[in-house]
Protein backbone atom coordinates (compact mmCIF):
# COMPACT_ATOMS: atom_id res chain seq x y z
CA UNK A 1 0.00 0.00 0.00
CA UNK A 2 1.23 3.49 -1.16
CA UNK A 3 0.47 5.49 2.00
CA UNK A 4 -0.52 9.14 1.92
CA UNK A 5 2.57 10.02 4.52
CA UNK A 6 5.39 7.90 5.70
CA UNK A 7 8.66 9.17 7.77
CA UNK A 8 11.60 8.61 6.82
CA UNK A 9 13.83 7.10 9.62
CA UNK A 10 17.03 4.87 9.54
CA UNK A 11 20.52 4.83 10.67
CA UNK A 12 21.38 8.30 11.48
CA UNK A 13 17.95 8.20 13.50
CA UNK A 14 19.03 5.43 15.50
CA UNK A 15 22.52 6.37 16.17
CA UNK A 16 21.10 9.65 17.82
CA UNK A 17 19.11 8.02 19.86
CA UNK A 18 21.99 5.35 21.06
CA UNK A 19 24.39 8.41 21.54
CA UNK A 20 21.92 9.94 23.46
CA UNK A 21 20.91 6.58 25.42
CA UNK A 22 24.53 6.31 26.11
CA UNK A 23 24.99 9.72 27.59
CA UNK A 24 22.58 8.99 30.36
CA UNK A 25 21.10 12.52 29.94
CA UNK A 26 17.20 12.28 28.61
CA UNK A 27 15.55 15.20 29.54
CA UNK A 28 16.02 18.79 29.79
CA UNK A 29 20.25 19.01 27.87
CA UNK A 30 22.17 19.81 25.38
CA UNK A 31 20.37 18.34 22.71
CA UNK A 32 16.82 20.52 23.00
CA UNK A 33 18.94 23.90 23.44
CA UNK A 34 20.97 22.90 20.15
CA UNK A 35 17.56 21.58 18.65
CA UNK A 36 16.14 24.90 19.14
CA UNK A 37 18.90 27.09 18.28
CA UNK A 38 18.97 24.94 15.06
CA UNK A 39 15.57 25.10 14.42
CA UNK A 40 15.18 28.90 14.92
CA UNK A 41 18.03 29.53 12.25
CA UNK A 42 16.02 27.12 9.69
CA UNK A 43 13.32 29.96 9.88
CA UNK A 44 14.85 33.43 10.17
CA UNK A 45 14.59 33.37 14.04
CA UNK A 46 16.62 34.06 16.63
CA UNK A 47 15.56 31.72 19.12
CA UNK A 48 12.85 28.67 19.20
CA UNK A 49 11.12 27.00 22.15
CA UNK A 50 10.93 23.15 21.67
CA UNK A 51 7.63 21.41 22.90
CA UNK A 52 6.28 18.21 22.84
CA UNK A 53 3.70 19.12 20.39
CA UNK A 54 2.49 21.68 17.89
CA UNK A 55 -1.05 21.71 20.34
CA UNK A 56 0.94 22.22 23.14
CA UNK A 57 2.53 25.32 21.66
CA UNK A 58 -0.31 26.84 20.27
CA UNK A 59 -1.59 26.63 23.42
CA UNK A 60 1.28 28.35 25.28
CA UNK A 61 1.13 31.16 22.39
CA UNK A 62 -2.56 31.40 23.54
CA UNK A 63 -1.59 31.98 27.00
CA UNK A 64 1.19 33.94 26.77
CA UNK A 65 -0.93 36.40 24.59
CA UNK A 66 -2.85 37.26 27.40
CA UNK A 67 -6.22 35.18 25.30
CA UNK A 68 -8.93 34.78 27.95
CA UNK A 69 -13.15 34.87 28.14
CA UNK A 70 -14.76 37.28 25.95
CA UNK A 71 -12.13 37.45 23.77
CA UNK A 72 -12.34 36.28 19.87
CA UNK A 73 -9.93 34.39 17.40
CA UNK A 74 -10.31 34.42 13.78
CA UNK A 75 -9.30 30.71 12.72
CA UNK A 76 -9.58 28.96 9.50
CA UNK A 77 -12.53 25.92 9.66
CA UNK A 78 -9.97 24.14 6.88
CA UNK A 79 -7.85 23.02 9.67
CA UNK A 80 -6.62 20.23 11.62
CA UNK A 81 -8.85 20.67 15.09
CA UNK A 82 -6.08 21.57 17.44
CA UNK A 83 -6.00 25.30 15.76
CA UNK A 84 -9.15 26.20 17.02
CA UNK A 85 -8.63 24.00 20.41
CA UNK A 86 -6.38 25.92 21.56
CA UNK A 87 -8.21 29.19 21.44
CA UNK A 88 -11.07 27.21 23.49
CA UNK A 89 -8.26 25.84 26.05
CA UNK A 90 -7.31 29.40 27.48
CA UNK A 91 -11.68 30.25 27.42
CA UNK A 92 -11.74 32.16 24.29
CA UNK A 93 -14.05 31.76 21.55
CA UNK A 94 -13.04 30.51 18.08
CA UNK A 95 -14.26 32.59 15.03
CA UNK A 96 -14.48 30.28 11.94
CA UNK A 97 -13.80 32.41 8.68
CA UNK A 98 -14.28 30.70 5.22
CA UNK A 99 -11.78 30.33 2.86
CA UNK A 100 -10.53 31.96 -0.37
CA UNK A 101 -11.31 30.14 -3.06
CA UNK A 102 -11.21 26.12 -3.61
CA UNK A 103 -8.55 26.99 -5.45
CA UNK A 104 -6.69 28.89 -2.61
CA UNK A 105 -7.97 27.12 0.39
CA UNK A 106 -6.25 29.41 2.85
CA UNK A 107 -8.28 31.78 5.26
CA UNK A 108 -10.20 34.56 3.50
CA UNK A 109 -9.01 38.04 4.19
CA UNK A 110 -12.57 40.03 3.18
CA UNK A 111 -14.81 37.17 5.33
CA UNK A 112 -11.85 37.54 8.24
CA UNK A 113 -12.72 41.46 7.89
CA UNK A 114 -16.60 40.56 7.87
CA UNK A 115 -15.90 38.72 11.06
CA UNK A 116 -14.19 41.09 13.50
CA UNK A 117 -15.56 42.75 16.40
CA UNK A 118 -14.71 45.33 19.00
CA UNK A 119 -13.62 41.60 20.79
CA UNK A 120 -11.50 40.28 18.25
CA UNK A 121 -7.77 40.06 19.72
CA UNK A 122 -5.99 37.40 17.45
CA UNK A 123 -6.19 35.67 14.17
CA UNK A 124 -4.51 32.64 13.73
CA UNK A 125 -2.93 31.50 10.16
CA UNK A 126 -3.34 27.88 8.76
CA UNK A 127 -0.34 27.42 5.40
CA UNK A 128 -2.73 24.14 4.21
CA UNK A 129 -0.85 21.78 2.56
CA UNK A 130 2.07 24.10 2.90
CA UNK A 131 1.26 27.39 0.66
CA UNK A 132 1.62 30.05 2.62
CA UNK A 133 -0.91 32.98 2.99
CA UNK A 134 0.20 36.25 1.79
CA UNK A 135 1.70 37.98 4.78
CA UNK A 136 1.88 41.66 3.90
CA UNK A 137 -1.27 41.92 3.27
CA UNK A 138 -2.14 39.71 6.69
CA UNK A 139 0.49 42.35 8.53
CA UNK A 140 -1.67 44.86 7.22
CA UNK A 141 -4.94 43.54 8.23
CA UNK A 142 -3.67 42.86 11.64
CA UNK A 143 -1.94 46.36 12.41
CA UNK A 144 -4.72 48.03 10.88
CA UNK A 145 -6.97 46.22 13.75
CA UNK A 146 -4.52 45.91 16.39
CA UNK A 147 -4.61 42.06 16.52
CA UNK A 148 -2.28 39.54 17.40
CA UNK A 149 -0.85 37.53 14.06
CA UNK A 150 -0.29 33.83 15.29
CA UNK A 151 1.05 31.11 12.65
CA UNK A 152 -0.17 27.43 12.70
CA UNK A 153 2.76 26.40 10.55
CA UNK A 154 2.09 22.38 11.24
CA UNK A 155 2.79 21.98 7.52
CA UNK A 156 5.19 24.74 6.32
CA UNK A 157 8.43 23.22 8.93
CA UNK A 158 11.47 24.23 6.31
CA UNK A 159 10.16 27.36 5.09
CA UNK A 160 12.39 30.40 5.80
CA UNK A 161 9.33 32.66 5.81
CA UNK A 162 7.29 30.90 7.98
CA UNK A 163 7.16 31.91 11.71
CA UNK A 164 8.05 35.27 10.32
CA UNK A 165 4.28 36.61 9.93
CA UNK A 166 3.58 38.01 13.09
CA UNK A 167 3.70 37.58 17.02
CA UNK A 168 4.17 34.18 17.28
CA UNK A 169 4.51 30.73 15.45
CA UNK A 170 3.91 26.63 15.93
CA UNK A 171 4.92 23.86 14.11
CA UNK A 172 4.45 20.23 14.64
CA UNK A 173 6.74 17.23 14.22
CA UNK A 174 4.56 14.86 14.24
CA UNK A 175 4.98 11.15 12.76
CA UNK A 176 3.28 12.28 9.10
CA UNK A 177 4.86 16.07 9.23
CA UNK A 178 7.16 16.89 6.91
CA UNK A 179 10.09 15.82 9.17
CA UNK A 180 9.30 14.55 12.74
CA UNK A 181 10.41 13.66 16.10
CA UNK A 182 7.22 11.20 16.71
CA UNK A 183 5.80 13.62 18.67
CA UNK A 184 7.05 17.12 18.94
CA UNK A 185 6.73 20.86 17.99
CA UNK A 186 8.48 24.05 18.21
CA UNK A 187 7.66 27.85 19.06
CA UNK A 188 8.81 30.62 17.41
CA UNK A 189 8.17 34.32 18.26
CA UNK A 190 9.35 37.78 17.07
CA UNK A 191 9.35 39.49 21.22
CA UNK A 192 12.22 37.36 23.03
CA UNK A 193 9.99 38.36 26.04
CA UNK A 194 7.03 36.57 24.87
CA UNK A 195 9.04 33.18 23.98
CA UNK A 196 10.41 33.76 27.85
CA UNK A 197 7.01 33.56 29.21
CA UNK A 198 6.30 30.36 26.64
CA UNK A 199 9.64 28.67 28.22
CA UNK A 200 7.89 30.01 31.80
CA UNK A 201 4.84 28.60 30.98
CA UNK A 202 6.66 25.26 29.47
CA UNK A 203 7.79 23.99 32.94
CA UNK A 204 4.83 24.39 35.18
CA UNK A 205 6.11 28.27 36.08
CA UNK A 206 8.89 27.68 38.06
CA UNK A 207 11.21 29.59 38.84
CA UNK A 208 13.98 27.30 37.36
CA UNK A 209 14.10 24.32 35.20
CA UNK A 210 13.22 20.82 37.37
CA UNK A 211 16.19 19.06 35.71
CA UNK A 212 19.01 21.34 35.44
CA UNK A 213 22.78 19.58 34.25
CA UNK A 214 24.78 22.16 36.01
CA UNK A 215 24.40 21.80 39.84
CA UNK A 216 22.12 24.39 41.17
CA UNK A 217 23.37 26.39 44.48
CA UNK A 218 19.61 26.65 45.26
CA UNK A 219 17.55 23.56 45.37
CA UNK A 220 14.02 25.53 46.03
CA UNK A 221 12.42 26.93 43.54
CA UNK A 222 9.22 28.99 43.37
CA UNK A 223 5.95 27.96 41.27
CA UNK A 224 5.04 32.30 40.10
CA UNK A 225 2.09 31.15 37.67
CA UNK A 226 0.11 28.25 36.53
CA UNK A 227 2.22 26.41 34.19
CA UNK A 228 2.25 22.97 31.96
CA UNK A 229 4.39 19.86 31.07
CA UNK A 230 4.76 21.08 27.46
CA UNK A 231 9.04 20.04 27.59
CA UNK A 232 10.09 18.11 24.98
CA UNK A 233 12.76 15.67 25.62
CA UNK A 234 16.82 14.89 24.48
CA UNK A 235 15.47 11.44 22.71
CA UNK A 236 13.38 13.70 20.33
CA UNK A 237 15.48 16.60 19.71
CA UNK A 238 18.73 14.12 18.64
CA UNK A 239 15.87 13.08 16.08
CA UNK A 240 15.11 16.61 15.20
CA UNK A 241 18.18 17.92 14.76
CA UNK A 242 19.03 14.55 12.12
CA UNK A 243 15.39 15.26 10.61
CA UNK A 244 16.22 19.09 10.14
CA UNK A 245 19.34 18.72 8.10
CA UNK A 246 17.18 16.71 5.53
CA UNK A 247 14.13 18.59 5.72
CA UNK A 248 14.99 21.08 3.14
CA UNK A 249 16.42 18.74 0.58
CA UNK A 250 12.71 16.22 0.95
CA UNK A 251 11.03 19.41 0.96
CA UNK A 252 12.62 19.81 -2.68
CA UNK A 253 11.90 16.29 -3.53
CA UNK A 254 8.10 17.12 -2.25
CA UNK A 255 8.14 20.16 -4.41
CA UNK A 256 9.34 18.11 -7.40
CA UNK A 257 6.64 15.37 -6.56
CA UNK A 258 3.94 17.97 -6.87
CA UNK A 259 5.19 19.39 -9.90
CA UNK A 260 4.81 15.81 -11.76
CA UNK A 261 1.50 15.14 -9.72
CA UNK A 262 0.41 18.40 -11.80
CA UNK A 263 1.34 17.53 -15.12
CA UNK A 264 0.10 14.02 -15.11
CA UNK A 265 -3.35 14.97 -13.33
CA UNK A 266 -4.07 17.37 -16.24
CA UNK A 267 -3.22 14.93 -18.85
CA UNK A 268 -4.81 11.46 -17.52
CA UNK A 269 -7.72 12.86 -15.54
CA UNK A 270 -8.14 16.81 -16.20
CA UNK A 271 -11.27 17.15 -14.83
CA UNK A 272 -9.85 16.40 -11.10
CA UNK A 273 -8.97 20.14 -9.56
CA UNK A 274 -5.71 20.51 -8.40
CA UNK A 275 -5.73 23.55 -5.71
CA UNK A 276 -3.01 26.53 -5.81
CA UNK A 277 -3.02 26.77 -9.83
CA UNK A 278 -1.07 29.89 -9.18
CA UNK A 279 1.72 27.76 -7.05
CA UNK A 280 3.59 29.68 -4.44
CA UNK A 281 5.90 29.55 -1.85
CA UNK A 282 5.21 25.77 -0.25
CA UNK A 283 6.94 23.09 2.08
CA UNK A 284 4.72 21.06 -0.10
CA UNK A 285 3.00 18.94 3.11
CA UNK A 286 0.31 17.28 1.39
CA UNK A 287 -1.14 16.73 -2.08
CA UNK A 288 -5.08 17.90 -2.01
CA UNK A 289 -6.98 17.33 -5.01
CA UNK A 290 -10.51 18.27 -5.53
CA UNK A 291 -12.84 15.30 -7.46
CA UNK A 292 -15.49 16.88 -9.92
CA UNK A 293 -19.01 17.57 -8.45
CA UNK A 294 -21.76 14.56 -7.99
CA UNK A 295 -18.39 12.23 -7.75
CA UNK A 296 -19.18 9.76 -5.09
CA UNK A 297 -15.76 9.90 -3.24
CA UNK A 298 -16.27 6.95 -0.73
CA UNK A 299 -16.40 4.89 -3.87
CA UNK A 300 -13.14 6.64 -5.10
CA UNK A 301 -11.72 6.34 -2.20
CA UNK A 302 -11.94 2.02 -3.08
CA UNK A 303 -11.11 1.74 -6.21
CA UNK A 304 -7.90 3.61 -5.18
CA UNK A 305 -7.39 1.06 -2.32
CA UNK A 306 -8.04 -1.85 -4.44
CA UNK A 307 -5.18 -0.10 -6.48
CA UNK A 308 -2.90 -0.33 -3.40
CA UNK A 309 -3.12 3.75 -3.12
CA UNK A 310 -4.04 4.99 0.23
CA UNK A 311 -5.49 8.78 0.71
CA UNK A 312 -7.71 10.77 2.97
CA UNK A 313 -9.36 13.95 3.09
CA UNK A 314 -7.45 17.41 4.98
CA UNK A 315 -10.17 18.64 6.44
CA UNK A 316 -13.71 17.75 7.95
CA UNK A 317 -14.20 21.14 8.23
CA UNK A 318 -13.63 21.71 12.08
CA UNK A 319 -16.99 24.08 12.67
CA UNK A 320 -19.26 20.66 11.51
CA UNK A 321 -17.92 18.68 14.82
CA UNK A 322 -20.50 17.47 16.89
CA UNK A 323 -18.20 19.97 20.40
CA UNK A 324 -18.28 22.95 18.01
CA UNK A 325 -21.84 22.34 16.99
CA UNK A 326 -22.90 21.88 20.57
CA UNK A 327 -21.14 24.97 21.25
CA UNK A 328 -21.35 27.27 18.51
CA UNK A 329 -24.48 26.22 16.36
CA UNK A 330 -24.93 26.03 13.31
CA UNK A 331 -22.23 28.13 11.22
CA UNK A 332 -22.49 28.20 7.57
CA UNK A 333 -18.78 28.45 5.53
CA UNK A 334 -19.73 27.41 1.97
CA UNK A 335 -16.40 27.24 0.35
CA UNK A 336 -15.12 25.54 3.11
CA UNK A 337 -17.89 22.68 3.11
CA UNK A 338 -17.62 22.50 -0.77
CA UNK A 339 -13.78 21.96 -0.65
CA UNK A 340 -14.15 19.32 2.09
CA UNK A 341 -16.61 17.50 0.31
CA UNK A 342 -14.64 17.39 -2.67
CA UNK A 343 -11.16 17.17 -1.31
CA UNK A 344 -9.14 14.10 -1.55
CA UNK A 345 -5.39 14.03 -0.74
CA UNK A 346 -3.26 11.72 -2.71
CA UNK A 347 0.19 10.22 -1.41
CA UNK A 348 2.84 12.46 -1.30
CA UNK A 349 6.58 11.67 0.78
CA UNK A 350 9.75 11.92 -0.08
CA UNK A 351 10.74 8.63 -0.69
CA UNK A 352 7.84 8.37 -3.91
CA UNK A 353 9.34 8.38 -7.13
CA UNK A 354 7.84 9.45 -10.38
CA UNK A 355 6.72 6.35 -10.88
CA UNK A 356 4.72 6.33 -7.79
CA UNK A 357 2.54 9.24 -9.49
CA UNK A 358 2.30 8.00 -12.47
CA UNK A 359 0.66 4.65 -10.58
CA UNK A 360 -1.26 7.19 -8.59
CA UNK A 361 -2.30 9.52 -11.83
CA UNK A 362 -3.45 6.10 -13.54
CA UNK A 363 -5.56 4.76 -10.41
CA UNK A 364 -7.35 7.99 -10.20
CA UNK A 365 -7.93 8.48 -13.83
CA UNK A 366 -9.59 4.82 -13.84
CA UNK A 367 -11.46 5.18 -10.37
CA UNK A 368 -13.19 8.01 -12.37
CA UNK A 369 -14.32 6.72 -15.05
CA UNK A 370 -15.90 4.11 -13.58
CA UNK A 371 -17.74 6.06 -11.51
CA UNK A 372 -18.90 8.68 -13.88
CA UNK A 373 -19.81 5.40 -15.72
CA UNK A 374 -21.68 4.31 -12.90
CA UNK A 375 -23.01 7.42 -12.48
CA UNK A 376 -24.57 7.67 -15.99
CA UNK A 377 -26.42 3.90 -15.33
CA UNK A 378 -27.84 5.14 -11.79
CA UNK A 379 -29.44 7.99 -13.59
CA UNK A 380 -30.71 6.21 -16.90
CA UNK A 381 -32.40 3.63 -14.16
CA UNK A 382 -34.36 6.40 -12.39
CA UNK A 383 -35.31 7.90 -15.51
CA UNK A 384 -39.20 7.71 -16.20
CA UNK A 385 -38.88 4.39 -18.46
CA UNK A 386 -36.98 2.68 -16.09
CA UNK A 387 -38.93 3.43 -12.86
C1 LIG B 1 -0.63 18.32 12.83
C2 LIG B 1 -1.28 19.62 13.02
C3 LIG B 1 -1.47 20.19 14.28
C4 LIG B 1 -1.17 19.46 15.55
O1 LIG B 1 0.13 19.05 15.67
P1 LIG B 1 0.58 18.14 16.92
O2 LIG B 1 2.06 18.27 16.90
O3 LIG B 1 0.10 16.76 16.62
O4 LIG B 1 -0.05 18.71 18.13
C5 LIG B 1 -2.01 21.45 14.37
N1 LIG B 1 -2.39 22.13 13.26
C6 LIG B 1 -2.26 21.61 12.03
C7 LIG B 1 -2.66 22.43 10.85
C8 LIG B 1 -1.71 20.33 11.86
O5 LIG B 1 -1.61 19.81 10.64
Amino acid sequence: MLLVAEPILGEEEKAALADVIDSGWITMGEQVRRFEQAFAHAHGADDSLAVNSCTAGLHLIMLALGIGPGDEVLVPAMTFAATANSVLYVGGTPVFVDIESTDVPLMSIEDAAAKCTERTRAVVLVHYAGYLADRAKWQAFASERGLALVEDAAHAAGLEEAGTFGVAAAFSFYGNKNMTTAEGGAVTAADPKLLEAMKHLRGHGLTHATFQRLPNRNPTYDVTELGYNYRLDELRAALGLVQLAKLKQWNEKRAELTRLYRARLEQECPEVQVPFSQGGTSAHHIMPVLLPKGVKRQAVIEALRDAGVQTTVHYPPVHQFSLYRSRFGEISLPLTEEFSERELTLPLHPSMNEGHVEMVAGALAKALRQELHQEKIDDRCSSPEFV
